[in-house]
């Protein structure tokens, strides 16, 4: 078979760090191990049944058997602009400040193909979620990091990055509840980030796929709900972790007008909008009944009160986390992220992700999924502990 070579944007795209791990799980699998698998971000809980019955409903519509119009249909774009009214009170026309995604990913990637040109500069936390680096790889553009530090409570800290790095950028990346340090964001930290925009003249583009999951009585807060903030960014959201539909492949990205305009322009030339079917159930899933996603938030907050207990019980101690399903592990003295990681796998059949896997600024932690039920959580504490590694 003659090999054609890739093209150069494809072999600027950076490694998948975690691909060594996931085949390593899978080996294991096979050889029969039972392994605790909390490495990845899969929501482990079925959608709830109301959408589903919305989209076989909706399967039956010879109009979604036909192409749908190329921005999507005009009443997902209504529901999205009623949900973000009620949970956020934001105020968005459906017409000019929603485009609707496959899954908030592909809006992650596409944007630095909208709005950077070779040698801009996007800022990017660190660590951070992988695929905002991958947008950028293909727009040939350069990354400068901000990093999260737990003594800043994991925010970028805007006065540590120097003046010409603010000057030449064009997109800063956040993401609040955070992946993968379980962090949220306050309203003072994104109103400075708007101010820090409309200085530098920097599009922000705020990452909120785990808008719903925030704990302790803390709605997270979006973005948009700063002044000023549609002025100088948008905010992705995704149906993925909200209503755990990650294989519908259904987000949206909505605010500033002229880059929901280029991400339309975009998609006008990639893609088909998604099956009407999968559109009409994503409205019922904004729109109808959100029990569903009050039960989830209260399923993901015990995972993690008996999970942290379990740890700070056998000596592992380690803080609690504010949002999402992850949380954020100091590893003990005398271990690299991948080494205890590998000892986790190997001696307790534990899959954690290490956290230099996200930046090297998560040097010194794992990340783990709550996306098992708290039986299996308590197994795996009860696995560590017999590895006697804390006092
Ligand atoms: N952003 C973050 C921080 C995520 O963790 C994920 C999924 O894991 C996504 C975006 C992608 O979501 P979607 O399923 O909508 O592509």
């Amino acid at each position: 078979m003659h090999k054609f070579e890739r093209s150069e944007s494809l072999k600027r795209l950076p490694e998948q760090f975690f691909a060594r791990l996931a085949q390593q799980v899978q080996e294991l699998k096979s050889q029969g191990y039972d392994l605790i698998n909390l490495g990845q971000g899969n929501p482990d809980l079925p959608t709830p049944g109301h959408i589903v019955d919305e989209l076989k409903k909706s399967a039956d519509n010879p109009l979604y058997h036909k192409y749908s119009p190329f921005t999507g249909y005009r009443f997902l774009k209504e529901a999205v602009a009623e949900f973000y009214k009620r949970e956020h009170d934001v105020d968005l026309d459906p017409d000019t400040e929603v485009a609707v995604l496959f899954g908030a990913k592909t809006g992650l990637v596409e944007i630095s193909e909208c709005l950077l040109n070779a040698g801009d500069v996007a800022l990017l936390p660190d660590p951070g979620y992988p695929d905002y680096m991958s947008g950028i790889a293909l727009a040939n553009a350069d990354t400068a990091l901000m990093p999260l530090l737990e003594e800043n409570d994991f925010l970028p800290d805007y006065g540590k990055i120097n003046a010409e790095t603010l000057d030449r950028a064009k997109l800063l990346f956040l993401n609040y509840p955070n992946n993968p340090t379980s962090a949220t964001a306050s309203s003072s930290f994104f109103d400075e980030t708007v101010d820090v925009a409309k200085k530098h003249n920097i599009c922000v583009v705020h990452d909120f796929a785990y808008g719903a999951i925030g704990f302790d009585g803390e709605k997270p807060r979006s973005f948009l709900q700063s002044e000023g903030a549609k002025d100088v960014g948008v905010e992705m959201y995704t149906l993925s972790k909200t209503y755990n539909m990650a294989g519908w492949r259904v987000g949206f990205a909505v605010g500033n007008a002229s880059v929901i305009e280029s991400l339309n322009l975009i998609q006008d030339h990639l893609y088909v909008s998604l099956f009407g079917a999968i559109q009409q159930a994503a409205a019922k899933a904004l729109t109808g009944d959100q029990s569903a996603v009050h039960d989830l938030v209260v399923t993901y907050e015990k995972r993690r009160d008996t999970f942290i207990g379990a740890l700070n019980n056998i000596g592992w101690k380690v803080p609690s986390s504010k949002g999402t399903f992850f949380v954020w592990l100091p590893v003990p003295k005398g271990y690299t992220s991948e080494e205890f990681a590998d000892l986790l796998l190997d001696k307790a059949r534990v899959v954690t992700a290490p956290g230099n896997g996200f930046g090297a600024s998560g040097e010194g932690y794992l990340r783990v999924g709550l996306l098992a039920s708290e039986e299996r959580l308590l197994e795996a504490v009860r696995r560590i502990d017999q590895l006697q590694l804390f006092d």
